[in-house]
């Protein structure tokens, strides 16, 4: 990485078939921090040519190279190495990915510097333990049937900027894993940290080709995603992108996992402690000042504590300290574009047309002459009809409805047009279950909500098709072959 004055970090080539190529496209992706408004770095563009270069490269690496050939402990083993390769390099990509987006330090320190590492070492483990071959005796008459398990190919990996690493990462992983090659391509707001992954990919001493990295923007995810040499799409992105790249891949019939957006609900039972759901609420519901798919952004209420839940909700909200990303007491860093800033202070103006009212926040913080910053902003009097109650907003903004009964509260969460997450807050797990049960969403967290890289995560309905991370997730990444012998 070479660093400048005026702008620390700038890439000069893309990374195909293990090697550090020219672009073609004639222009760069400049990265600007949304803290000052400054630019950060730079990457090359990529043109359509090297889009084929780096699917020709990551199928001739499926068919041709070291990579096809090794057995999963040899495969484990390079994936470990991949694994330490990043870890050296967390720090600078927590960093990296603060600069680039506003991720407070605290989160991106915690989860977007160690994260993949330890994504990649699960899924070295599990290709350890899954076994390639499977011999089952014929459910029917004599003979025995082979049943193969065989790396679906080439993997277009395309993913957003709000946890580009970790994101990346929950495709890369498995997709490795299973023995397949992977083009990935990162959002432009954060294309810098995702050459991280092609130093340490070289470091590690991946075959030439297993891992790619091109750049671009939709007009090169969409043109990376039709391309004749891709086996599967995994795509983590808005629901809009999702539905565009589901129809593309409908006609190709092309196995795709889309990652979609969400408007979960976190039900707070009546019998929750306050206090301490609100602590678990600030990471549930604001993390990574909500730009996180999963986050509760919908609260809802027992109508005899909506007050004291509206009072305390507010309360964390004002006290979520808001400034440089950067700072390890930061609580809520800027937005990661103005179009996203835009876009959230447009839903506070839609919420109280529509009539709710702006408990905290509402506009942006005094004291920034820079940056791309907006208040942690708390809604009352929220009808679970209106657009702040139904849309994916992607910022700190949070709105809280009462419900009468148990029965309702479920009713209110499930009528959303997406089903990703949720949670429910109470001092009895059991009965947390129980209504977890009951929540059409792909995951659930009780009394917290962090993702397990054991089991899997997606969605339902709008949220998504298709299961990341798990052996559910390791599964997505494998074709099945049943082979037919005669004894
Ligand atoms: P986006 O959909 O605009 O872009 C995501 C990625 O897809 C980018 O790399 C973009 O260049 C590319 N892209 C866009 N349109 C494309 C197309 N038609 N074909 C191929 N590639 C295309 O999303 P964004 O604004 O960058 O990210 C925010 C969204 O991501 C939010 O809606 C959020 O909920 C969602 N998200 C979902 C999850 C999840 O796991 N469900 C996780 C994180 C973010």
């Amino acid at each position: 990485m070479s660093r400048g004055d005026e702008m620390p970090y700038r890439r000069e080539h893309l990374f195909i078939g293990g090697d550090w190529q020219k672009s073609s496209a004639p222009g760069a992706i400049r990265v600007i921090s949304p803290f000052t408004e400054t630019p950060v770095g730079e990457a090359p563009d990529t043109a359509e040519c090297d889009v084929d270069a780096a699917v020709d490269a990551a199928r001739h690496a499926l068919t041709a190279s070291p990579w096809a050939a090794w057995d999963a402990e040899t495969r484990a083993a390079a994936i470990d190495r991949f694994a330490d390769a990043l870890e050296r390099r967390a720090e600078q990509t927590a960093l990296l990915v603060t600069a680039e987006m506003g991720m407070p330090i605290s989160v991106s320190g915690a989860v977007e510097g160690p994260g993949p590492a330890q994504t990649l070492r699960y899924f070295a483990q599990l290709a350890r333990t899954t076994p390639q071959e499977e011999r089952r005796p014929a459910a029917h008459g004599s003979g025995t049937t082979v049943v193969r398990r065989e790396p679906v190919g080439v993997v277009a990996v395309v993913v957003p900027w709000n946890f580009p690493q970790s994101l990346t990462m929950f495709k890369a992983a498995p997709a490795l894993a299973a023995g397949c090659t992977v083009v990935v391509k990162p959002a432009p707001e954060t294309v810098l940290d995702a050459f991280q992954l092609a130093d340490a990919a070289q470091e590690a001493g991946l075959p030439d080709g297993v891992v790619n990295i091109v750049t671009g923007g939709r007009e090169t995810g969409a043109y990376l995603v039709g391309h004749p040499g891709v086996d599967k799409v995994a795509f983590t992105g808005s629901t809009e992108a999702g539905r565009a790249i589901g129809e593309v891949c409908g006609r190709l019939l092309r196995p795709a996992t889309l990652e979609l957006g969400g408007k979960s609900a976190a039900i707070v039972l009546d019998d929750a402690d306050l206090a301490r759901a609100v602590r678990g609420l600030a990471w549930a519901c604001l993390l990574n000042s909500g730009q996180t798919c999963y986050t509760s952004s919908r609260i809802l209420a027992p109508r005899h504590r909506y007050a004291e839940v509206v009072d305390a909700v507010a309360d964390l909200a004002a006290s979520m300290r808001v400034g440089d990303p950067a700072d390890p007491a930061t609580r809520v860093g800027p937005l990661a574009s103005a179009r996203q800033r835009d876009r959230v202070e447009s839903y506070i103006a839609a919420g109280q047309a529509a009539g709710a009212r702006v408990v905290t926040g509402g506009a942006r913080p005094s004291g920034f002459e820079r940056g791309w910053f907006v208040e942690p902003t708390v809604f009352a009097g929220v009808d679970n009809s209106a657009a702040i109650a139904r849309e994916e907003i992607f910022g700190p903004v949070l709105v809280v409805i009462p419900y009468d009964g148990i029965g309702q509260a479920v009713e209110i969460a499930n009528d959303s047009p997406y089903g990703l997450a949720g949670t429910v807050w109470t001092s009895d797990e059991d009965k947390g279950l129980e209504i977890a049960r009951r929540m059409r969403t792909g995951t659930v967290g009780v009394n917290f909500y962090n993702i397990d890289l054991g089991a899997p995560f997606g969605g339902v309905k709008a949220s998504g098709l298709g299961r990341e991370l798990g052996p559910e997730g390791l599964a997505s990444y494998v074709d099945l072959k049943s082979v037919y012998l005669r004894r």
